[in-house]
């Protein structure tokens, strides 16, 4: 059976010269691996729609699970990332979580759409990467159906827009008052979270996937937030990503 399908390729294995396969985010099919006869090679016809971080249209063809590609052409490249070190491996992470949460034959939508905006971000908006980077994580988690409880405290629901305490493991949010009478686990990490920090996290959260990085932190604050949206992703993935090392050790 013949397809036509877009997806973002988001990594490669190459199998000698003449042969690879690629692993597309698509937005009906999840995550699939493709096979590409000649993509290797800068002749080929398919060699630029089968680069990672290149969003193309695909003619492919499908014959049970397996996908083999026809034709590809190219409608958005993010290939200039790779002019900035720090900004590949931030982008190899994004990209890395991104296929690891999404699953084959599964609608990937939402993750496509983030994982675009953020590849757009990074490469064509001047933006902190650790803005960006916190702000794909929270977003991430959410869009993966693991929002954190942001609106009020656990325990007596009073507001905690003055700030107040931040559970990863629990994804839940305490006031000070019932901070010292919450049982925690052994694991549990908790943040103290401020003001912007709770604002921030808010607007991440409940924002539309194409205005989640037009937010501002203090820069003392920023630290905060790029740890707790990191953590909050690592505990529900319950993965890490070696991408992830290679940006922090830049
Ligand atoms: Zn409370």
């Amino acid at each position: 059976m013949e397809i036509n399908i877009k997806g973002l390729v988001i990594g490669e294995t190459r199998l000698g010269d003449n042969k690879k396969f690629i692993r597309v985010l698509t937005e009906e099919y999840g995550c699939i691996s493709v096979v590409a006869y000649g993509a290797s090679s800068n002749k080929s016809k398919n060699f630029a729609s089968a680069r990672p971080f290149t969003l193309s249209s695909f003619n492919l063809t499908k014959k049970r699970d397996s996908y083999t590609l026809k034709e590809g052409a190219v409608i958005k490249s993010f290939f200039a990332l790779g002019t900035d070190p720090k900004s590949l491996a931030l982008a190899s992470y994004i990209v890395s979580v991104a296929g690891f949460v999404s699953a084959q034959g599964e609608d990937s939508g939402e993750l496509l759409s983030l994982t675009l905006n953020t590849l757009y971000v990074l490469s064509e908006i001047k933006k902190s990467p650790e803005l960006i980077k916190a702000a794909f994580e929270l977003k991430c988690a959410a869009v993966i159906g693991f929002a954190p409880a942001l609106l009020a405290c656990a325990k007596c629901s009073c507001d905690i827009s003055h700030g107040g305490y931040f559970y990863v493991y629990e994804g839940e949010c305490a006031c000070e008052e019932c901070k010292s009478r919450i049982e925690k686990a052994e694991y549990e990490l908790v943040y103290k979270i401020s003001p912007s920090v709770i604002a921030a996290m808010r607007y991440i959260v409940f924002s539309d996937i194409k205005k989640v990085f037009s937010f501002t932190v203090p820069d003392d604050e920023m630290e905060t937030l790029s740890e707790i949206s990191e953590k909050f992703l690592a505990a529900r993935t319950e993965n890490s990503f070696p991408a992830l090392k290679v940006y922090k050790s830049l």
